[in-house]
């Protein structure tokens, strides 16, 4: 038996109402527990901020994309480098690091979750072997679906049933977590050298539009019971005009009657354009955050940009192209046999660049535009639009007017005229960013039931311990204290063990591995089915039989078992 004992801390738990109470935290084997005896360890947080830990609902620091873009830039391995010390391994790189640098930089930032935003089912092995070296960050896989051959005949078919029971099939075989689509139908017709342009054109070959498929998968996620919703990179990302794409997605989603969530949209700053080139590009982050505001349904991330160089990584191998024949960097694009693509490209976003202005005022507009905190999370889609390091700016400027101000007066002289983030007065309090950084992921993600995302009685010990006296520190004018008391903690405890203390991390940690199992009536279920499994015998590189990845690659696996309706 572990105890451990936090005094005077000074919590903000909005999943328990709890808004800068200070109080004693006691925890007993992993979990926040009524009292602990007088033996316990005792750490005094001095009445500073109390946060339950970090949760970044949607990231890229797992898998084959990314360490792709660790291949394609040797010159981000010179930066960020950390030397070995005792247990904790050499780290480099600073916008796409090594697994380790990942896991540890979230730990002194006090984040322990983390969803990786895309993993290809074939290439899941990858996956899991790179959280496995993520230690201090409990890990859950979006499993790519948007170009599924299975899935797009039967969703041509109008089976929801089907494309229920291939999912089921899929997750439990890959041991992924929910249902990610990236341009839906976009990245197969790129295995043509073509792309979609909107929700109802027809993919090539398929006899299906982006619309079906994502209703389909909306009502096969719901069939399923799956925790998460279905996670949606829309069609047209990165194009100017594209937020008519992002309303027509919006509008597909079902009003659901008890409240639940049945959509989450990521990274939605590079879907909020008007316009129609590249030099009349606007901000339309209030039509976007207005149809937020009216669909309690959805659930959205900022997918912000920050300024400075990082490395583009998507499933979206057409809007890669496209970025690649912009810029004329290097350039890597992937297509995964029958299941969807890949495309990575480095950037540079620029405050010369009137278009990277734009950029970044829109994904602070959604937020502060989004009257719910639950329903816009901070993100950054990392490393896409920043490194997730950047998180502690990015608070800073969502509480406070003056910091906005003082950065816009800093941007391209033109960036006025196309946002409107100069005219939102809105400065956003604690509770809000304990909302957008970790309960607002919980429940999004459907892990509040995991004990994640507070500390009511029972949930696990991940508890961010910051250097911010919040009750004496004004946002608004003391902005510096903000981004500076963010980026590290005093205390960082994960499942009731400190891993990092004033920004150093202390202990090597040991993940868990969350993925989803879902049951369906033995009458559906595709493992049996001719047709999927001729997808196997004349498609596929692997044999049906090698395709699951085995327990071994989750040695901490913790797995969610759904029934599927009858
Ligand atoms: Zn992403």
């Amino acid at each position: 038996m572990t105890e451990l004992l936090v005094k005077n801390a000074c919590v903000i738990d909005p999943l328990n109402r709890i808004s800068m109470e200070i109080m004693d935290l006691p925890i007993r084997d992993g979990r926040i527990v009524e009292s602990v005896s007088s033996v316990a360890d005792v750490i005094d947080a001095q009445g500073c901020l109390t946060l339950p830990g970090g949760i970044d609902s949607h990231s890229h620091v797992c898998g084959t994309k990314v360490n792709f873009g660790r291949y394609m830039s040797p010159e981000d391995m010179r930066a960020g480098r950390t030397a070995r010390r005792g247990k904790m391994h050499v780290t480099s790189g600073y916008y796409v690091p090594t697994t380790f640098g990942n896991s540890y930089r979230y730990s002194t930032m006090g984040y322990t979750t983390v969803l990786e935003g895309a993993m290809a089912p074939l290439e899941a092995r990858h996956t899991h072997e790179e959280f496995t070296a993520t230690p201090h960050q409990d890990m859950m896989a979006n499993t790519l679906f948007d170009g599924n051959w299975a899935i797009m005949e039967a969703v041509q078919k109008h089976d929801v049933r089907k494309a229920a029971a291939i999912v089921a099939w899929t997750l439990s075989a890959v041991k992924g977590y929910s249902i990610k689509l990236t341009n839906p139908g976009g990245t197969e017709a790129w295995g043509w050298g073509e792309d979609v342009s909107s929700v109802h054109e027809q993919v090539p070959n398929f006899n299906v539009t982006p619309a079906e498929i994502i209703t389909t998968m909306i009502q096969a996620n719901e069939l399923l019971h799956l925790p998460h919703s279905v996670h949606l990179h829309c069609n047209n990302l990165g194009k100017p005009g594209n937020f008519q794409t992002t309303l027509e997605t919006f509008d597909l989603v079902p009003d659901s009657n008890n409240g639940r969530q049945t959509l989450y949209a990521t990274h939605v700053q590079f879907h909020a354009y008007g316009g129609t080139t590249w030099q009349n590009i606007n901000s339309k982050a209030e039509e976007i955050s207005r149809s937020v505001n009216a669909k309690p349904q959805i659930v959205m991330d900022m997918g912000q940009i920050m300024f400075g160089r990082t490395m583009t990584m998507t499933a979206d191998g057409p809007m890669e192209f496209n970025l690649y024949r912009l810029h004329h960097n290097k350039w890597s694009n992937h297509d995964v046999e029958l299941e969807t693509g890949s495309g990575i490209i480095p950037v540079l976003y620029s405050k010369k660049s009137l278009v990277n202005c734009v950029m970044w005022a829109i994904g602070l507009e959604l937020a502060l535009l989004t009257k719910n905190p639950y329903q816009c999370l901070l993100a950054t889609d990392n490393p896409n639009g920043a490194p997730f390091v950047k998180y502690p700016e990015i608070i800073g400027l969502l509480m406070s007017k003056r910091y906005r101000d003082e950065e816009c007066a800093t941007l391209h002289s033109g960036t006025g005229q196309r946002t409107v983030i100069s005219s939102i007065d809105r400065e956003m309090d604690w509770n809000e960013i304990a909302i957008m950084t970790r309960a607002g992921q919980a429940k999004a993600l459907g892990i509040i039931t995991q004990g994640k995302g507070h500390l009511g009685l029972g949930a696990e010990a991940d508890v961010a311990i910051y250097p911010i006296r919040c009750r004496d520190v004004d946002p608004s004018t003391e902005y510096r204290k903000v981004t500076e008391g963010f980026q590290k903690t005093m205390y960082t405890i994960k499942r009731g063990r400190v891993i990092a203390r004033n920004g150093e991390v202390i202990v090597e940690g040991a993940n868990s591995t969350f993925w989803v199992n879902p049951s369906v009536p033995e009458e559906i279920n595709v493992a049996d089915d001719p047709e999927f499994v001729k997808k196997f015998k004349e498609y596929y590189t692997v044999r049906m039989s090698n395709y699951p990845v085995q327990d071994v690659y989750l040695p901490r696996g913790k797995c969610i078992r759904t029934e599927a309706m009858r």
